[in-house]
């Protein structure tokens, strides 16, 4: 009666499960699957931001799906980007702190749809003014 033994490992396949959490990166034209940070992170609900954090640290950009806060300095090149507030707003605030710069800090609210998603996020840009503290 063990007629289950038949079962075909071959019919199981990655692409049929559908709850296996997917990213993608249009700069990257690539799309992944999250079972690294699943299994070998053991990540869990953080799988998505584990992967996300990964890929900025080595491709320098963020995957889809990603609004990123931005701590942009006034007077340094570049911005620092973040996943989210708190550690965008520490970052803006030593940096003020230190440096005496002021820093532009803002989340990227660039949206699939709609036209005025930049001069929204313009608008919502916070300066971090160390002449404030
Ligand atoms: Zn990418
Ligand atoms: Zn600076």
């Amino acid at each position: 009666m063990d007629d289950h033994a038949d079962f075909d490992i071959e019919e199981f396949d990655i692409d049929d499960v559908d709850d296996t959490p997917t990213v993608s990166c249009t700069v990257c034209d690539r799309e992944w699957d999250l079972d690294f940070e699943l299994d070998e992170l053991h990540a869990g609900n953080q799988a998505f931001e584990q992967f996300a954090l990964d890929h900025q640290r080595h491709a320098g950009h963020f995957p889809d799906g990603v609004t990123p806060w931005v701590a942009d300095c006034r007077h340094c090149p570049g911005g620092e980007e973040f996943l989210s507030e708190r550690p965008a707003r520490r970052w803006a605030r030593t940096h003020a702190r230190h440096t005496r710069h002021r820093v532009a800090l803002r989340h990227e609210n660039v949206g699939d749809e709609g036209g005025d998603a930049e001069e929204d996020a313009a608008e919502l840009a916070e300066l971090i003014d160390p002449n404030e503290e």
